[in-house]
């Protein structure tokens, strides 16, 4: 049974017992383990049926954790935590010998993140341990926004949901690798390219190359998909028979759709875009248009997750 709670000290208890959590953040929800405890991180990749070469963002609740997941915080990785800690940034740094490595998927480097949530915060210092977490969906759906995702992909597959306010931000966090020179952005979000290059110049955005082993495993899995077909309209064409679907967007769309979700902002449209795939599939649209967006601060991590969906 899954235990639904809006205490974080109880949350708490249930991830040094070597159990999995759900816990709101401002990004999206995650699903956490102690990243020191190697059965129970095990349980996170088989409750999200989660594909075992894709690494988990290790969160903390003080800078002072981080030394227990790293024992190299480089000269870039410190501006930025400097910089943006508690944030929805992930730095990724070489890992410390005592994390395992089915924490990181086999990987020699680790991603840190300390998130802002203030409930994230408070069940984080309960727990006195960095806990790693991925989105808490199953794997494949869209990042769960609100609890009520959660228990409809996770419950019964999970000890406990930490019960808090649907996320502000909605979309995943930013991924940086830091452990070279030049930091490189490997997933886009409320972090952005412009924030990150206020801070350190060089920092540029990764292309992965033709036949290059791909840098952030994760990036290379279906995501963020409704089972309903995603199609991207630019803001000026029209849709066909709209009856049977659905359209979210920043503008008025002329048409008759099962449903519509018209957003003023694009920071609205990424705090509402995976809740609206969620309801469009409950009520079983097969169709949704979700309209392009300008490719500038968060913009750039929605029309990434967008494309995504649409793949
Ligand atoms: P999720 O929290 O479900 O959004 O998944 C975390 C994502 O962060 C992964 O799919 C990777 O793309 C990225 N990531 C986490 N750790 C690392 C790492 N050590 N190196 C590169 N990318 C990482
Ligand atoms: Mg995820």
């Amino acid at each position: 049974m899954t235990v639904i709670t809006k205490s974080p000290k109880k949350a708490a208890e249930f991830i040094k017992k070597g159990g999995i959590v759900a816990f709101p953040t401002e990004t999206v929800y995650g699903l956490g383990a102690n990243v020191f405890d190697e059965k129970a991180v095990g349980k996170i990749f088989e409750a999200k049926q989660r594909p075992n070469d894709n690494p988990l963002i290790a969160h903390v609740g003080t800078l002072e954790q981080i030394k227990l997941l790293t024992d190299k915080i480089t000269p870039n990785a410190q501006k930025f935590i400097d910089a943006f800690f508690p944030a929805a940034l992930t730095l990724v740094l070489p890992k410390s010998e005592k994390v395992p490595l089915i924490a990181t998927a086999n990987l020699d480097t680790i991603g840190v993140r300390m998130p802002k949530h203030e409930l994230a915060r408070k069940f984080l210092k309960y727990c006195r341990t960095p806990v790693v977490a991925p989105s808490a969906n199953l794997s494949g759906k869209p990042s769960p926004t609100k609890w009520e995702a959660v228990f409809e992909d996770l419950d019964g597959r999970i000890d406990c949901i930490l019960q808090g306010e649907a996320t502000e931000i909605g979309l995943e966090s930013t991924v940086v690798d830091c452990t070279s020179e030049i930091p490189l952005i490997l997933r886009s979000g409320a972090v952005t390219l412009e924030d990150l290059r206020k801070i350190v110049p060089e920092t540029k955005i990764y292309q992965v190359k033709k036949d290059e082993i791909i840098r952030s495993p994760g990036l290379k899995h279906r995501h963020y998909s409704p089972r309903a077909k995603v199609v991207l309209i630019s803001p000026e064409s029209r849709v066909q028979s709209p009856k049977s679907k659905a359209f979210i967007g920043l503008r008025e769309i002329e048409g008759d759709f099962l449903s519509v979700k018209i957003c003023h902002s694009a920071e609205e449209y990424a705090h509402e875009v995976f809740a609206f795939f969620r309801e469009c599939d409950a009520q079983g649209i097969e169709e949704i248009y979700c309209e392009i967006v300008a490719e500038k601060g968060i913009g750039m991590a929605l029309m990434d997750r967008l494309k995504r969906a649409a793949e």
